[in-house]
């Protein structure tokens, strides 16, 4: 079954929810290594794009311009550093959706491991680093190393939701190599990494979508 427009603006409307329902302890993760304002920062920025998302005309719009759509909106909501990682990985999504009228689930694939790679071109940081890097970058490997073995695309999410939790709680032991928590040094250290907790919601939502459309 195809992924079309429509699809993505639920897909988009539910990242959103999801993200809302963690804005708080996300801002706790937040306030123990950074700034605090995490939570508040991925919940604007979510919310802007759901809503600029579902504003588009279905039968008008392709998939690569709910991606655009998406990117415009969380940069213009979000002036944390977050902002331009997640609208790096919008728009190389929309990039990977580039001509398609519906996504092939190769297609969705392949726009979900184009996230990840944007966001570690965007912010450079390498895996170890305590960054949100930690939980995207495992969770794209894993899901386009099962995909390229046969594996159905829910189960290929499944293992990508999986990756990004380890990577996530991996980020507990490290010092930070990248944005404000590397100043902080061995403080940080017992901490997970807020940016790879939003990460987490995200692909987990990402997952539940490729699970519910296989019925
Ligand atoms: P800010 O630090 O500007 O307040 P946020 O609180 O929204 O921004 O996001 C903090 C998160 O951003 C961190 O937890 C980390 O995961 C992520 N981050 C910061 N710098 C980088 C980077 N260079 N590459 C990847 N992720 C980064
Ligand atoms: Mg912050």
């Amino acid at each position: 079954m195809m992924i079309a427009t429509k699809d993505l603006q639920h897909l988009f409307a539910q990242i959103a929810e999801d993200i809302s329902a963690q804005r708080d302890h996300l801002c706790e993760l937040d306030g123990a290594i950074g700034d605090g304002d995490h939570g508040l920062a991925m919940d604007a920025g979510c919310e802007a794009a759901a809503k600029a998302v579902g504003a588009l005309d279905s039968a008008q719009a392709a998939p690569t311009a709910v991606f655009n759509t998406a990117a415009k909106a969380f940069l213009n909501a979000v002036g944390a550093s977050s902002g331009p990682l997640y609208a790096t990985a919008f728009m190389r999504a929309g990039a990977a959706a580039k001509d398609r009228l519906e996504l092939t689930d190769d297609d969705f694939l392949r726009a979900f491991a184009a996230m990840a790679q944007g966001i570690q071109e965007r912010g450079k940081a390498e895996p170890g680093e305590k960054t949100m890097v930690d939980a995207w970058k495992p969770a794209a490997d894993a899901a386009l190393e099962a995909w390229q073995s046969g594996t159905p695309l829910p189960q290929c999410f499944e293992m990508a939701e999986r990756s990004a939790r380890q990577g996530c709680e991996a980020t507990r032991d490290m010092t930070a190599a990248k944005g404000r928590a590397s100043r902080l040094g061995d403080r940080v250290i017992g901490h997970i990494d807020p940016g790879a907790a939003s990460a987490v919601v995200i692909i987990t939502a990402m997952a539940k979508f490729t699970r519910h459309r296989d019925g």
